[in-house]
């Protein structure tokens, strides 16, 4: 599929809102959701049984609750997230389960949690089979599977393989069924998350793993996940993916399964990225230009302390210039876009290995704005108070009203959690 995507680089709305007028209402930086877009891309994957959104991706409890008003289930990854999305009103043990706790590690907390909110639990070490028996014998437990390969956008988001801490092993699952057996606990799903913005290709090889695994395991397995992973396209050049014969594959993987066991088996869906990528816009203001020799630098009141892909993993967003009085002249020119933090690695325009790229963009001045796109997922859920940075709002975009979900931090705060004893 080839994708119909023109990112333009200049912008003066989002999602009908004119960029100035959402700056001068909610300040800059500030992140802005629209909300049509995820429920543009939740209504994509509707042939799929269960939806299970990975809330690590963007986890604020307006969105989630969005999403579950829409029929959509979560998956939470720590103590935390559980809390966030008991509080967006998701109740763990509805069918399917409203909340799955998916890792690697129980920590203490998360543990007293998952038993005592009776979270179903997706096991991501053999240890955590002993830890969950110990306290909750009886239950039912899936398990994720490293089926030996991954793939990812970055090796920073390859999940499967040797090299990867997730997941169980997949020579393992014998050892797990007789821990399982000694706790009276029932394998009854079976997970696989090779990694995060793959491509159809490898995804497509998780459906043979996903089939000889579940054979080991036999005739409890009631539910298959196919795990997220599925890519967005953060350029023009990028596809989408074809999510009908993405679907086809698990539906005949579904079906061969069916017919092993004799029952109906349930198939979820865990994207994270693919949800809420492209809702999100992280809105800047253009506070400095400068010439260093060569190069043209707009410097912004946003840094990685707002949006971290770049710096992380040489990640590319579209960059968008709104200009303050709404001008559209053309002129454009190589520019480094940059942000306001003490480290050389603040810029949003580097490729992986952090080497610094110019970009194309139009000509802009100081106090004019600077939009970076596809910024939905893994943006403001890492953003951090590095340098004392306040963390910046949210907006969300919702029938034609700009909502504030979270406002801007202050200096309060900053410092509310800090003593000097
Ligand atoms: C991060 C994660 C996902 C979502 O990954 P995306 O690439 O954002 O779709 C799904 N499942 C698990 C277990 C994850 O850790």
């Amino acid at each position: 599929m080839i994708s119909s995507l023109t990112f333009e680089t200049l912008r003066n709305e989002i999602a009908g809102f004119a960029v100035a007028d959402l700056a001068q209402q909610f300040g800059t930086p500030c992140y802005v959701y629209d909300l049509e877009s995820i429920e543009r891309r939740i209504a994509d994957l509707a042939a799929f049984d269960v939806i299970r959104y990975a809330q690590k991706a963007l986890s604020n409890i307006a969105i989630l609750d969005r999403m579950r008003r829409r029929g959509v289930v979560v998956d939470a990854v720590s103590a935390g997230e559980i809390h966030r999305a008991l509080k967006a009103g998701f109740v763990p043990n509805s069918q399917p389960a409203g909340i799955v706790y998916t890792a690697d590690v129980f920590d203490r907390e998360s543990l007293d949690l998952v038993v005592e909110r009776n979270i179903p639990v997706n096991v991501g070490s053999p240890d955590m089979i002993d830890q969950l028996g110990e306290r909750a014998p009886g239950r039912n437990i899936a398990l994720r599977i490293n089926p030996g390969f991954g793939h990812g956008h970055s090796q920073k988001t390859n999940t499967g393989g040797p090299q990867s801490k997730h997941g169980i092993w997949h020579t393992s699952i014998d050892d797990c069924l007789v821990r399982a057996d000694r706790h009276g606990l029932t394998v009854t799903g079976m997970h696989m998350h090779i990694g995060s913005g793959t491509d159809i290709e490898h995804l497509s090889q998780v459906c043979g793993a996903m089939e000889a695994a579940c054979q080991v395991v036999g005739r409890t397995v009631k539910t298959i996940s196919a795990g997220g992973g599925l890519p967005v396209p953060y350029s023009a050049e990028q596809p989408y993916v074809d999510l009908e014969q993405y679907f086809n594959l698990w539906q005949a993987t579904r079906h061969r399964l069916q017919d092993a066991f004799g029952h109906s088996i349930e198939l979820e869906i865990e994207p994270g990225r693919y949800l809420v990528a492209e809702s999100g816009y992280l809105l800047a203001e253009i506070r400095a230009v400068k010439q260093m020799g060569e190069n043209t630098f707009y410097l912004l009141d946003a840094g990685f302390n707002d949006l971290a892909r770049p710096i992380l993993y040489g990640a590319y967003h579209p960059i968008a210039i709104a200009r303050r009085d709404g001008s559209g002249g053309r002129v454009e020119q190589d520019v480094i876009v940059g942000g306001p933090l003490c480290e050389s690695g603040d810029i949003f325009t580097q490729e992986e290995g952090g080497f610094v790229a110019r970009r194309r963009l139009p000509a802009a001045g100081v106090g004019d704005f600077l939009i970076l796109e596809v910024a939905g997922a893994y943006a403001y859920a890492m953003a951090s108070n590095y340098n004392s940075k306040y963390r910046c709002p949210e907006v969300l975009i919702e029938n034609g009203e700009a909502k504030l979900i979270r406002r801007r931090e202050t200096a309060e705060d900053l410092l509310r959690l800090e003593l000097n004893p």
